[in-house]
């Protein structure tokens, strides 16, 4: 698989786990890609903080003056032929075709989940998050449950 991974948001919000994450992608023989907002300047420096957190990958790509971040990332998710991509930005997300699971990072301090969970809206990094799209119902999680494991849950 070829998998990307946002930084900022994403990787700064869970570092421990994304080393794990990368590292094992890359020894099961995945290719891992960076695909951040980042000026093309602090290459030097973004690699440094990589490495300091232990994120493995095979390369980057910074987006640097994108008049459109969104855009930019579901272009890039193309151009990689990304099977998955973890983001903490729906506006990008949204954009990359149905090919690309994507992982939607929402614990970035950003979103307001409480309010989401109620049906209302939660300002997001790269856009508002509906609760009408988002809001998983008792009824919903009950059925999925089901669906999975064959019996009831209350
Ligand atoms: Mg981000």
């Amino acid at each position: 698989m070829n998998i990307g991974i946002d930084i900022d948001g994403t990787i700064t919000a869970a570092p421990e786990f994304f080393a794990v994450l990368t590292r094992a992608f890359r020894q099961a023989g995945h290719k891992v890609y960076i695909v951040t907002y980042r000026q093309p300047l602090a290459v030097q420096s973004t690699r440094d903080e990589l490495a300091r957190w232990g994120i493995e990958y095979d390369d980057m790509h910074l987006c640097g003056n994108a008049e459109d971040m969104g855009q930019w990332k579901a272009k890039i998710a193309g151009l990689l032929d990304l099977d998955v991509m973890f983001d903490d930005m729906p506006a990008a997300l949204c954009r990359m075709g149905p090919s690309v699971t994507r992982f939607w990072l929402c614990d970035g301090g950003v979103h307001d989940l409480e309010r989401i969970a109620r049906g209302g809206e939660g300002v997001a990094a790269g856009g508002v998050v509906s609760g009408q799209a988002s809001l998983t119902p008792r009824s919903r999680l009950a059925r999925a449950w089901n669906s999975l494991w064959g019996r009831g849950r209350k």
